[in-house]
């Protein structure tokens, strides 16, 4: 199944964790950005599911008035979905409804078990806890959300592409 992560230049910078789940990408922005340090938890606010076809989508955008907003592929690869229940494979479906998943990534800047568990709602979205679980990946003390900067398909920043919108390139 495709994993993807777009860091998503909007009024407050985030990342856009998002894994395809029965035929979408079901979503989570995370404002501080994926850790591979099981040491660090970050916060994981579920977001609308986006069709597959948003996975390699890059670009800026108009955010309000004259001023881009931009979006760039920061992680892309696939995932293994691993989650149980009492020693038992489960949906990931299930998963997501029970509110606890295991997934394995497969990505360009993040790998092997990553665990996001649901803690509660605020402002009617669901807030989650995305942390590294030991194993294959782990980089203790890396904070790849804050220091990786380009985009891993077309090598591009954020920075770069809003530099290079133009209004009248904005076909939403
Ligand atoms: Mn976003």
């Amino acid at each position: 199944m495709l994993y993807v992560c777009q860091r998503h230049h909007a009024r407050v910078l985030h990342h856009d964790l998002r894994l395809e789940v029965a035929g979408v990408l079901v979503s989570w922005a995370v404002p501080k950005g994926p850790s591979p340090d099981p040491s660090v938890r970050r916060l994981a606010i579920r977001t609308d599911d986006h069709d597959l076809a948003h996975a390699t989508y890059e670009g800026a955008y108009a955010r309000d008035g004259s001023r881009p907003g931009s979006v760039i592929v920061w992680d892309s690869g696939t995932y293994d979905h691993l989650t149980t229940r009492a020693g038992t494979p489960v949906s990931a479906g299930d998963a997501l409804a029970d509110g606890h998943l295991v997934v394995d990534l497969h990505g360009r800047r993040l790998s092997g078990p990553y665990a996001l568990t649901r803690t509660g709602e605020a402002g009617g979205k669901e807030q989650w806890i995305l942390v590294k679980m030991r194993g294959p990946g782990v980089e203790a003390g890396a904070d790849p959300a804050r220091d990786g900067l380009t985009s891993v398909l077309s090598g591009r920043t954020n920075a770069e592409l809003e530099r290079a919108f133009k209004p009248s390139d904005d076909v939403r």
